[in-house]
């Protein structure tokens, strides 16, 4: 039987990431109006606040939900304190950190997994079918070096970045079959950061835009080690795309986090106007408000549950690929409407500056765009329920 309530201890866990999480909000708003500023945590004025808890650092171990269903839990938790500031915080890796993990050598590991990771992907003429990408990796035999040419959009935290894991194609015409991903640090001759991003949402989090000419990596940069080249098939690609069963639910958990604090805050005001938010009173006897607060409610614990199911069955070493792609499907839309709803509730509180609400809407717009639109996660569950092949259904 799954099970989510949490015991004691996971529960004093979570309530450490929340204390951490009204430290974050204490920035949210600096980062969202100074997205272009640089400006470190460590150098505003309560910075002190930002080093980790030493009660949470002590305690990440044995979880009794499984690893995954609590790294669900700490992320939608850290989000609800605010997304971007979230990343600022020490130890929080990038989506090139979650590629090494999972296609690595354990050398790979040793020797970057405590640099900030961003992942570059995208491309002007490329984002949904990742097998279209144009940069190109071309082993130079003489010198044993990759030599990388291209452009990589919207990478996420690419500014900040110490280095990112790039997908590169060998040979265009094998489509996925020619794609791998290499470790490219920043300062390596021939990588430049081109452009920062003016975004709607999630603006403290910045990103950016690269451009690679000419440029020299060692050829044990290829991420899985000098053997991968060699491989047939698309065992590359696919090794990359298997980040994403793990990180898709995490993106809907970022939502779910944001979602959560909307709720929240829309409670508290609707309790503090006298608006009665009880459960059990019968058809009919509920205001107009508490009725639509209470709908979105259960619309933010169906979202949360489909995000811990697809943990649960990475906890239980099972195939996950298609509850990921619901949880992220369902979060993507999610999110919007219960932010939006919880602006339609307080009106005028819900679009003001003083407060972080109208800011949370704009943040989750991003859950139904990056790492797969909803588009493409309604494609790949029906591909998965349907048996349908990528030809088939494209
Ligand atoms: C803030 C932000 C951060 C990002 N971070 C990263 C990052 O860190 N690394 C990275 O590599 N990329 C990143 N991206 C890029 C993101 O992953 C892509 O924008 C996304 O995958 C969509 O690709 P695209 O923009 O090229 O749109 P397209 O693929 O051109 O799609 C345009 C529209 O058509 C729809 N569509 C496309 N194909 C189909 C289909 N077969 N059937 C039905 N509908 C379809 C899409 O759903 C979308 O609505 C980021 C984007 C943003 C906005």
């Amino acid at each position: 039987m799954i099970d989510f309530s949490l015991n004691d201890n996971d529960q004093s866990k979570l309530d450490a990431i929340k204390e951490e999480g009204l430290i974050c909000r204490k920035y949210a708003r600096y980062y969202d109006e100074h997205e272009q500023d640089e400006i470190p945590p460590s150098e505003l004025p309560e910075a002190a606040d930002f080093r980790p808890s030493p009660n949470l650092a002590a305690r990440q171990s044995d979880d009794d939900c499984g690893p995954s269903v609590m790294a669900m839990f700490y992320t939608i938790y850290r989000c609800w304190g605010d997304y971007a500031v979230r990343l600022r915080q020490p130890k929080m890796g990038g989506l090139g950190n979650a590629a090494l993990m999972a296609a690595g050598t354990n050398e790979q590991k040793g020797r970057w997994a405590n640099n900030f990771l961003a992942m570059a992907i995208t491309e002007p003429g490329c984002g949904s079918d990742p097998s279209r990408l144009s940069a190109s990796a071309v082993l130079d035999e003489e010198t044993d070096e990759w030599i990388l040419n291209g452009e990589k959009i919207f990478v996420t935290g690419g500014v900040r970045a110490d280095g990112v894991v790039l997908w590169a194609t060998l040979d265009r015409s094998a489509g996925r079959a020619g794609i791998k991903s290499f470790l490219v640090m920043k300062g390596t001759p021939g990588f430049e950061v081109a452009k920062k991003e003016r975004k709607l949402g999630i603006r403290g989090e910045d990103t950016a835009t690269y451009v690679f000419t000419d440029c020299r990596i060692p050829r044990d940069q290829l991420l899985g080690g000098n053997e991968e080249v060699q491989q047939k098939g698309s065992g590359g690609f696919r090794g990359a795309m298997k980040t994403f069963n793990m990180t898709r639910p995490a993106v809907a958990a970022f939502g779910i986090g944001i979602a959560e604090a909307a709720l929240d805050f829309t409670r508290d005001e609707l309790e503090k106007a006298g608006v009665d938010l009880d459960y059990g009173a019968g058809l009919g006897r509920r205001s107009a408000a508490a009725e639509k607060f209470l709908r979105l409610e259960a619309l933010h614990e169906a979202s949360k549950l489909t995000v811990l199911r697809a943990a649960w069955l990475a906890d239980q070493g099972q195939p996950n690929n298609m509850e990921s792609s619901v949880c992220k499907a369902h979060a993507g839309t999610a999110v919007r409407q219960i932010t939006q709803g919880c602006i339609d509730i307080l009106g005028p509180l819900g679009v003001s500056r003083d407060n972080l609400l109208e800011k949370w809407m704009r943040d989750c717009r991003i859950i139904d765009i990056y790492e797969g639109t909803g588009q493409i996660q309604r494609l790949i569950i029906a591909r998965d329920l349907f048996e349908y092949t990528r030809e088939d259904l494209n």
